[in-house]
């Protein structure tokens, strides 16, 4: 159907919005392809939603070609899920909740590992049923600290994410294989200048999670570069050095108190009131800001974690328990953070995080909200020591890079030096994190049950919006790339009738032969208004039906190189289709 600008619900703004930092942010509003509704919050007008979903069928397209299967999981899941996993908490203010009328808890899924885990336990159960892929393009909540930059960062957002599921090391490393390509394919698709960085440190060696950043100088995150390689880091990734052991032997005796088993609510509870920490807990307390020292079943090592909530979030007995089972724990205290000079290694919030006499081990990953530091997933955690001041921010955010220009590759190989990008696509080698929690296992080939490995791979579908305008705009406005343009084609009939009704004949004979087309068929309208328009808007290809009619010829313009030329009216539709 022909877009007729003539009662397309559009209306272009020629003043920036007060609040737009960024290009994208400017244009997309003023060509009316977003709305902002509240803080972080947007809604996607005409033009807008074409582009959405131009990018995400690419997506869909690249994600289908790698077996992958499209699914859509509610966005409203219960807090069952996220308690199990730990994230309810771990999350953090981040994290959506709501009550239903019975006073149930729920989230707004910002990410959906728990729920897609236990779907898969529930339909498959041999090994012959694995690998499998299993994606969705969905609206995804995030209360961020700092929405910024239109559509950039918001607090909802559509995401195609995707999850695989494989019974060994080298299957999940095929899955991932998989997504790689799918994802350089889409962003090749998409017209986009991104680089693949590393998000973990060069020492865990590299794969295990990549981030793919669009290139601009608006981006939120910088990343590294060699002159000597392809060596290419997030430098939340190459801070400085893996932690030495920690010394838990300097802890005082007094204040350790040995759990033997698995803790529950009544021992964690008589454990707390045996430390004497001046007041007496029940079972319905909260707590802030606890120190345990754990171990997983059969490890040797142990771990001290702070467990504490950003924000004024309190952990509870229940919580605690859960997260707790099946480790060995010994409480150390309640209490005061800045009594204990020694290492904690777990992030344990930005509130603790402001305690100068700490040195942190945090992993990058999770800066951004709390985490479990458990035995069973520190194969794939990456420490860093951090300290206050000099590494992070007083409200716990890490700002400035401990990398430097000139700084020399950590393969070797030439120096380093920093740009800036945007995140628009993450994976990650989730390994058997989420299996161990749901207990997803599959039926071997000699009967025994095999705990499933799995990936979880993100592509921020509607911050890409933003992030193809970052890099293909000019000071007139967007060039949208032709795969994601809302039209192919736009035909503008200027004056009053004859160019108008020969503009919408072309127009309409353009769309008979496949194209998408829009036409400015406005009466009463400057033709120097609709020349700005189309500026603004960035359809790929201008048909100028003008005062050139008179002579039979209508004038071609490239948005992208900005060069015209005059054609024959007869010729035009030929010429374009
Ligand atoms: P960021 O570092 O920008 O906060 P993230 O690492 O928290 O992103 P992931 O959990 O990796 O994000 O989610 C997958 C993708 O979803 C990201 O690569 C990004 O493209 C997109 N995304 C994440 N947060 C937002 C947001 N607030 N607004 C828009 N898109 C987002
Ligand atoms: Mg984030
Ligand atoms: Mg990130
Ligand atoms: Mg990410």
């Amino acid at each position: 159907m022909l877009l007729r600008m003539s009662n397309l619900f559009l209306r272009t703004l020629r003043e920036d919005p007060a609040d737009a930092e960024v290009p994208s942010h400017r244009l997309l509003v003023r060509g009316g392809f977003v709305r902002r509704a509240a803080p972080g919050v947007y809604s996607w007008l005409p033009l807008g939603k074409m582009v959405l979903d131009n990018i995400a069928a690419v997506v869909r397209d690249e994600m289908n070609r790698i077996g992958g299967q499209e699914v859509l999981l509610p966005a409203l899941l219960p807090r069952e899920y996220y308690d199990a996993s730990g994230r309810w908490t771990e999350y953090g203010d981040s994290l959506f909740r709501l009550v239903d009328r019975k006073g149930a808890d729920y989230a707004l899924g910002p990410t959906h590992e728990e729920l897609f885990t236990l779907l898969v336990k529930g339909e498959y159960s041999s090994y012959k049923d694995f690998p499998a892929i299993l994606y969705q393009v969905q609206e995804k909540f995030r209360d961020e600290a700092r929405p910024r930059a239109g559509v950039l960062r918001v607090r909802e957002f559509h995401m195609k994410d995707s999850y695989s599921f494989d019974i060994d090391d080298e299957g999940l490393q095929r899955s991932y294989d998989l997504h790689r390509g799918a994802y350089i394919r889409i962003f090749d698709r998409l017209g986009l200048k991104y680089v693949i960085v590393s998000a973990m440190s060069g020492a865990m060696g590299g794969s295990a999670s990549e981030e793919f950043l669009a290139e601009t100088p608006t981006g939120e995150d910088t990343f590294v570069r060699s002159t000597g390689s392809a060596y290419a880091a997030n430098v939340e990734a190459v801070r400085t050095p893996v932690p030495p052991a920690l010394p838990l032997d300097g802890l005082p005796a007094a204040q350790v108190h040995h759990t033997p088993d698995t803790p529950t609510i009544a021992t964690l509870v008589d454990h707390f009131n045996a430390a004497g920490l001046g007041r007496t807990f029940t079972a319905a307390d909260t707590l802030k800001n606890v120190l345990v020292k754990t171990r997983a079943p059969g490890e040797a090592e142990w771990e001290v974690m702070g467990i504490g909530v950003p924000g004024d979030r309190e952990v509870d007995f229940k919580r605690l328990e859960a997260a707790l089972a099946p480790n060995e724990v010994e409480l150390l205290d309640d209490a005061d953070f800045a009594a204990h000079p020694f290492l904690v290694k777990g992030y344990v919030g930005p509130g603790a995080l402001l305690q100068n006499k700490l040195r942190y081990l945090v992993d990058p990953r999770v800066v951004e909200g709390t985490r479990w530091v458990t035995g069973a997933d520190k194969a794939d955690h990456h420490v860093l020591d951090l300290v206050a001041g000099r590494d992070f921010t007083p409200d716990g955010t890490i700002e400035a890079a401990e990398v430097r220009e000139g700084d020399p590759s950590p393969d070797g190989e030439g120096t380093l030096y920093t740009a800036r990008g945007i995140e628009i696509g993450h994976i990650f080698q989730l390994g058997r994190k989420y299996a161990d929690v749901f207990g997803l296992d599959a039926l071997g080939p000699d009967g025994k049950p095999k705990r499933v490995t799995m990936g979880s791979y993100g592509v921020g579908v509607s911050r890409l919006v933003a992030a193809i305008v970052e890099q293909s705009h000019d000071d007139k406005g967007i060039v949208w790339p032709r795969e994601v343009a809302p039209a192919d084609v736009h035909v503008i009939g200027t004056g009053k009738g004859e160019q108008i009704e020969v503009a919408l004949r072309i127009a309409g004979e353009l769309e008979a032969r496949g194209l998408r087309v829009l036409v400015d068929d406005r009466k009463g309208v400057s033709p120097g208004v609709k020349f700005t328009d189309a500026e603004l808007l960035g359809i790929p290809t201008g048909l100028i039906v003008g005062k050139g009619l008179a002579q039979g010829v209508v004038e071609l313009r490239d948005r992208a190189s900005g060069e015209r030329s005059e054609i024959p009216l007869d010729s035009a539709v030929d010429h374009v289709a």
